[in-house]
């Protein structure tokens, strides 16, 4: 296992990450050539043809912005599915805390963009009438916008 520089925030990463742990940037593409391969590539063929020179210097920092935001978008629209998912299922969701919901940690653990697992930090009321902080796991599959639940798990003390 090697450590490769994270192309968005530059920080090290394990080459077989799907995601880096630092700022979640997609590191593995799962669409065949996206925008920013074909970037890449025009930036070495330009680079290529005009100044053989400067081949030596790597591209620095490929425009990806717009992927980034998108991965985010849906990220994010994943964590607010899985909190919606959650309210749902909880005996009494008004006296339960999912303010950290913006926090989930969301992956995609088949590398596939239909299928996600969101884990939050929720404290709720037990049977018991105790509040507990748990780790809840939504699994999510992901079809344009809608959202199903696959699996709901919950892990705590
Ligand atoms: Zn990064």
């Amino acid at each position: 296992m090697a450590m490769v520089a994270c192309r968005e925030c530059a920080k090290a990463v394990s080459d077989r990450a799907e995601h880096c742990p630092h700022c979640g940037f997609k590191l593995i593409a799962t669409t065949s050539w996206g925008f920013g391969k074909v970037l890449v590539a025009s930036i070495l063929i330009l680079g290529l043809v005009t100044c053989i020179g400067r081949l030596s210097e790597p591209p620095t920092k490929p425009s990806t912005k717009t992927t980034e935001e998108t991965k985010a978008d849906i990220d994010n629209t994943a964590r607010y599915a899985c909190k919606g998912f959650i309210e749902k299922s909880l005996h009494d969701y008004r006296s339960a805390d999912l303010s950290a919901w913006t926090s989930a940690t969301v992956t995609q653990p088949f590398g596939s963009t239909a299928v996600y697992e969101v884990a939050m930090q929720v404290r709720a009321k037990n049977a018991f009438n105790a509040t507990r902080l748990s780790t809840m796991t939504c699994g999510l599959l992901r079809n344009g916008d809608n959202w199903t639940l696959t699996g709901l798990s919950q892990a705590g003390k």
